[in-house]
């Protein structure tokens, strides 16, 4: 057994972690119940509430809220969670990759314009809260596979 690593570069902005969850309270089951007392539904045994941190939009993976929609979020940003140990989330243009059994893709970075880059996540960044002029510059990620 032996463990799988991707090296990323990246042109972008971290994103503070902690920003990225809010709390949600939902019933665990459909039936009608009075809502009294009790932390079990006393028809199906579920609990009456289940309470999770959702990701918020547009970061959220539809199927599974509590996880990252990782890949391209907004023009030309992929989203990036660096491990499920030590979750780092990063939000830019993928500049290079490296997988453990491939060889290093280079991107050509010849049409590229930084401050065009810099002023798409400030734009995409802004409204929601997350933007960050110090977080920004070129990353090196280590992803676990
Ligand atoms: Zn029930």
């Amino acid at each position: 057994m032996s463990i799988h690593y991707t090296t990323i570069a990246l042109i972008g902005v971290e994103l503070d972690i902690n920003k990225l969850y809010q709390p949600v309270k939902e019933r665990g089951c459909q039936h009608e119940i009075p809502l009294s007392g009790g932390n079990y539904c006393c028809i199906c045994g579920k609990p009456i509430w289940i309470k999770y941190n959702r990701v918020i939009e547009p970061f959220a993976d539809a199927d599974s809220p509590g996880e990252f929609l990782e890949g391209l979020v907004y023009e030309r940003l992929e989203l990036v969670v660096s491990s499920s140990y030590d979750d780092r989330v990063f939000l830019g243009l993928q500049a290079s990759c490296r997988n453990w059994n491939k060889e290093v893709e280079m991107m050509s970075l010849e049409h590229v314009e930084i401050a065009q880059i810099r002023q798409s996540l400030q734009q995409f960044l802004e409204p929601l809260r997350l933007w960050d002029e110090a977080k920004f510059g070129l990353w090196a990620i280590m992803k676990h596979e």
